[in-house]
């Protein structure tokens, strides 16, 4: 099913058709962009990892100072009644909590009144041309600010990012910080070389993605050679495979950098192990 305007969505404690949610131009997300968000996805109707998502959503909010408005019980509660209002099995769940609304002032309101809404899309499957084949990324110089590790809705740097990469017929731009790789705009960023697989640390500089944290607890399951340390622009140049990591593509390989092949320009032996890993396991929850 694709989405229509009149898929239902959660606002402020109520349950409505997405095209009969409003709110105020007050609200501090569309005046500063002082929110953060969650995408969960969710595989046979059961919301995938949802715990870790939790906890990255408290660690936002905490970051920004906002109270979260619900404990762990009642956002299940919310998001799993949502689900149960779609036909499809396989959805992306998108949270968004803002410091709500207040007349407009760069600093906190007193009183605090969040604004959540919540909506949930059908989940694009990846096309097998992407999984068969990998996609086109280039590098970039990350201009995003320190926190990156808050999953913050102004997201203004890495919609620049993206769409310089879209405009060069790229599907991703990797991120430069210093001489080392960050992230993707929407994605985190793995290499494999020599047999190893490596990821940056979790530091502020990126976003701790719950699908890298699978991945990195896969291989270390399976006994596949893995590290988290710093992966410098040449090592990524150099490498026999690069991957990308995010809730709604799961793995893909990367075949070409700024227009020089990865490896032998289809996804490496290693990817296709790890993704297999990774649909076993999603396969494993279905049958839960
Ligand atoms: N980094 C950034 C900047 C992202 O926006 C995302 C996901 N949207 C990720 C990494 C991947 O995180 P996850 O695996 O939790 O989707």
């Amino acid at each position: 099913m694709t989405m229509t305007s009149s898929s239902m969505c959660y606002l402020n404690g109520e349950y409505l058709p997405l095209d009969e949610a409003k709110v105020s131009v007050l609200d501090r997300g569309f005046i500063f962009g002082d929110g953060v968000y969650e995408v969960i996805p969710v595989f046979n109707n059961k919301l995938f990892r949802i715990n870790e998502h939790l906890t990255r959503l408290q660690n936002s909010l905490d970051a920004i100072k906002v109270s979260n408005p619900n404990t762990n019980n009642m956002w299940c509660d919310i998001l799993n009644k949502l689900v149960s209002q779609h036909v499809d099995s396989e959805l992306s769940v998108y949270i968004q909590v803002t410091r709500g609304v207040a007349p407009r002032d760069h600093a906190f309101p007193d009183a605090g009144n969040t604004t959540v809404f919540i909506m949930a899309n059908p989940m694009q499957a990846v096309a097998t041309d992407v999984i068969e084949n990998g996609i086109e990324a280039i590098t970039l110089d990350d201009i995003r600010w320190q926190f990156c590790n808050i999953k913050a809705i102004s997201l203004l740097p890495n919609i620049l990012l993206k769409q310089q990469a879209v405009e060069k017929g790229a599907t991703e731009a990797i991120l430069i910080r210093d001489g080392n790789v960050s992230e993707g705009t929407a994605s985190n960023a793995f290499i494999v070389k020599n047999g190893v697989i490596t990821t940056p640390p979790k530091t502020s500089m990126l976003l701790p993605g719950i699908t890298r944290d699978l991945v990195v607890e896969l291989a270390h399951q399976h006994n596949l050679p893995c590290e988290e340390k710093a992966i410098t622009e040449s090592e990524l140049r150099l490498a026999d495979e690069i991957w990308l990591t995010s809730s709604t593509k799961d793995i893909v390989a990367v075949t070409q950098l700024d227009k020089q092949q990865i490896g032998n320009r289809k996804p490496g032996e290693i990817y296709r192990k790890m993704l297999g890993l990774f649909q076993d396991f999603k396969k494993q929850l279905m049958t839960q």
